[in-house]
């Protein structure tokens, strides 16, 4: 489920804000609307193929490909390959897999730097032919102590006198490879007094005898960046280059190449804040030490912050750009803290994630009294919290089961309300069971656990409304199937692994993966596609590794756990020596409630007539009852009764949804207006979108503030209720399961649950299930 608040979002930056809009936009349209650029916008990113991408890069190529789509511009995909020591194809082919990856088409606008290299050239023999370049031959050493310093001006040096011929000829004679590494360097005539160190004769050109993976042995003299970079701007006929902050005291540098070589019309440089992520590093040189000395698996390790990784690992495309849309573009410089990411990693699965049970550190259970070789299968929605429960699976139950030996203790410390000795926990979806004998063996470890049953308490209550405090996963032993679950951690354990002195690697997490190798999964899950991504109950977001995965040999990565585990354990480490989990199914202890006619039959005078008032607009006697015991909900309930006047339905969801949001907030500073409140109820009335999806619409709505309706289209959760739409997807669900469908018409009823489940699933939880229902009916009668 959604959290409370995002995390972190104070702290991303000052002047931006979250509805998209940002200083680059404001600066694009004042050019726009002052006739500033002719024929629209044309940004460009523009990696270096010396490495994979990171989520740093995702923040800017979601800018950069993001700007044109709204200004209707193009987007150069510009390879910025001048360096060959370091790049190499395989970094370009990746660099394309992810841009494309992350949903951005670049069509046939594809560079490459060095493609302009004989361009580029040529303007470095304009430079030098106007004056304003000249070959150096002092070597780097002296050209560094000649630089000067911030304080102090730098010294001119002795060859900077040269004639324009001699410049030329040295200049064609270090292309010629007439001269080794270093010997020689292109510099532009700036300034050695400017208190801008990069304008004190920057250098343009230097020698390097290397092979180049795409121009090979063609040149031995490469550009500079800053000499290549606004040139290349210049030939694509960039309007709005965008870099990063570093790159602050280098405009003026970009400036003066292109006034001296292109002049109007021009592009310009602007920068924004780099991104930068708590618990990991992001530079290309440190991503690629971790692979090369294989403190990681590879550039896809789930662990890495690449985009390869994140592939790997399971998040999806869409919670990355809507993680950039909430960091905003910023002109200073801040750290995001991780919490924010895998927030919205969680609130984009959590609308799609069918919720299975894996139980990732098995202890048997054998439940004494159910029958050896009885099956049964029980409904378990895929939707929990959905009204109705239509989308299920049917999960067996066996005598022999899992559960996680976690879940049990054999000494229950105070607060903990799952299995011990004697004591009896609900089954999510099963039944009550209760634990009578504990089996261990030669080394005293339990290996067993032997209990009995209620078969009264189906569906999970008893008949005799006796309570349990704990429900807990489990898994048929029999009938589930083994998986390998790999959980991944932050990678490293500090916030800033480059802080302070030492090496950034002596700050890697050591566990940052641990492997449940022996855990077990329920059985709906082999049928399903292997992109499916779940939330395993209790447990967090999973999917199949898309490497190792196999039929035969399950793998699951863990995408991100339920909640803050981390910084759960972590207090808790704080506290107590007691390893710690997040948990939250534990209920307090409390005598049984009154029954709702016991309430009624409690009420008198004014409460009575507020009552019998509530009950004649139609409401149920609990919900009425509640109202009347709540003053200000149901002042609350009148005022959204003035937006939309449908008493029922907002009853029902005001004493359900609303009480459950406040929990012990008092209605004063809920962030949701009753007319807010009373819009959303308005969109499930009319069936634009359906009430499980409201449910997370409304956590969002008290998460973010926005409105129901501006969040339903944002996000695109609109119902889909149309019979032509769902039809395909019906037949599509049936005839990949001919055996159900068999089943079914031979009179196992049962399993509408499943077709609609499957039918939900495909529509990422947007179908309308009635309908579902329907439509279903009628294919499976014939
Ligand atoms: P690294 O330091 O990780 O090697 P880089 O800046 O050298 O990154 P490039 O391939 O040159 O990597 O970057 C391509 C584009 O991505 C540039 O425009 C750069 O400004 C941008 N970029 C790189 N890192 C980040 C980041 N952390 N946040 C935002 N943009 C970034
Ligand atoms: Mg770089």
């Amino acid at each position: 489920m959604a959290e409370a608040t995002p995390p972190g979002i104070g702290s991303a930056g000052e002047d931006d804000d979250r509805t998209g809009s940002n200083f680059i936009r404001s600066i694009i349209e004042s050019d726009l609307r002052e006739g500033r650029v002719e024929g629209g916008i044309v940004t460009r990113f523009p990696p270096e193929p010396n490495g994979y991408l990171h989520i740093g890069h995702a923040k800017s190529i979601c800018l950069n490909f993001g700007l044109v789509q709204d200004f209707e511009g193009v987007c150069n995909l510009r390879f910025d390959d001048t360096n060959p020591a370091t790049e190499d194809i395989e970094y370009v082919e990746a660099i394309k897999r992810d841009v494309r990856w992350l949903g951005f088409d670049w069509d046939d606008r594809e560079f490459y730097a060095s493609d302009y290299f004989e361009q580029l050239y040529a303007f470095a023999e304009q430079l030098i032919r106007s004056g304003h370049a000249y070959v150096d031959s002092l070597d780097e050493d002296e050209i560094r102590a000649m630089r000067g310093t911030v304080t102090e001006a730098g010294r001119e040096s002795p060859y900077r006198s040269r004639s324009i011929e001699e410049n030329l000829d040295f200049f064609r004679r270090m292309r010629a490879g007439e001269f080794s590494d270093g010997e020689h360097v292109l510099r532009a005539k700036g300034d050695m007094a400017s208190s801008n160190m990069k304008m004190r004769d920057p250098l343009l050109y230097r020698i390097r005898h290397a092979r180049h993976y795409r121009s090979g042995d063609e040149w031995c003299i490469y550009p500079m960046y800053d000499f290549a970079h606004p040139l290349s701007d210049a030939i694509e006929e960039v309007t709005h280059s965008l870099c990063t902050l570093e790159f602050d005291n280098n405009r003026e540098l970009y400036d003066w190449v292109v006034e001296h070589t292109v002049g109007e019309p021009r592009p310009h440089q602007y920068e924004f804040a780099r991104l930068n992520l708590d618990y990991t590093v992001m530079s290309k040189r440190k991503l690629l030490r971790l692979v090369q000395e294989g403190l990681v698996s590879g550039w896809d390790d789930p662990r890495m912050p690449t985009i390869a990784g994140l592939r790997r690992r399971g998040v999806t495309p869409e919670s990355i750009r809507s993680f950039c849309d909430t960091i905003g573009v910023a002109k200073a410089d801040s750290r995001v803290g991780i919490d924010l990411l895998e927030y919205t990693i969680r609130d984009d699965l959590n609308f799609k994630a069918p919720r299975v049970m894996c139980v990732l550190r098995p202890l048997r259970v054998v439940v004494t009294n159910f029958p050896e070789d009885k099956v049964e299968e029980l409904d378990a929605s895929y939707w929990p919290r959905d009204v109705p429960k239509e989308a299920t699976r049917t999960v067996p139950f066996t005598r022999e089961l899992f559960i996680d030996r976690e879940d049990f203790r054999e000494d229950a410390p105070k607060g903990f309300y799952r299995l011990a000795p004697g004591r009896e926990v609900r089954l999510r979806y099963g039944y009550f069971i209760r634990c009578q004998e504990v089996v261990k063996d030669d080394d005293g470890v339990v290996v067993e656990l032997r209990c009995t049953y209620d078969p009264e308490t189906r569906g999970g209550s008893a008949p005799d409304g006796r309570k349990v405090r704990g429900t807990i996963h489990w898994v048929s032993a029999t009938a589930s199937l083994p998986a390998e679950v790999r959980l991944y951690d932050r990678l490293f354990h500090v916030p800033d692994p480059e802080a302070g002195d030492g090496d950034f690697t002596e700050h890697l997490n050591p566990h940052s993966l641990i492997v449940a190798a022996e855990a077990r999964i329920e059985p709906s899950v082999s049928a399903d596609a292997p992109a499916t991504r779940y939330q395993f109950e209790r447990e967090g977001y999973f999917w199949q590794d898309p490497h190792d995965s196999e039929a035969g040999r399950l793998v699951f990565n863990r995408i991100v756990p339920l909640r803050d585990t981390w910084a759960k354990i972590e207090e808790a480490r704080a506290k107590t020596d007691e390893p710690a989990r997040s948990r939250s199914e534990e209920e307090p202890a409390s005598p049984p409630p009154p029954t709702t006619a016991e309430r009624v039959e409690a009420l008198s005078g004014p409460e009575r007539e507020r009552f019998e008032a509530l009950s004649a607009l139609g409401l149920s006697d609990a919900d009425a009852v509640i109202l009347t015991e709540n003053p200000d909900v149901a002042e609350y309930f009148e005022a959204t009764r003035d937006r939309y006047d449908e008493p029922e339905a907002l009853a029902n969801w005001v004493v359900n949804e609303l009480l459950r949001a406040l929990k012990d907030q008092s209605l004063e500073s809920f962030p949701v207006s009753p007319a807010d409140f009373a819009d959303l109820v308005r969109l499930i009335e009319d069936d634009v979108i359906s009430a499980r999806i409201a449910k997370d619409v409304f956590e969002e709505m008290i998460a973010t503030g926005n409105d129901a309706r501006a969040i339903v289209d944002e996000r695109g959760l609109v119902q889909v209720a149309d019979p032509e739409a769902l039809t395909p997807i019906v037949d599509d669900v049936l005839s990949s399961n001919p055996d159900k469908v068999t089943a079914y018409r031979e009179g196992k009823h049962g399993l509408i649950g499943f077709f609609i489940g499957q039918v939900m699933k495909q529509t990422d939880g947007k179908a309308k299930p009635e309908l579902v229902r329907e439509i279903l009916e009628v294919k499976l009668a014939r």
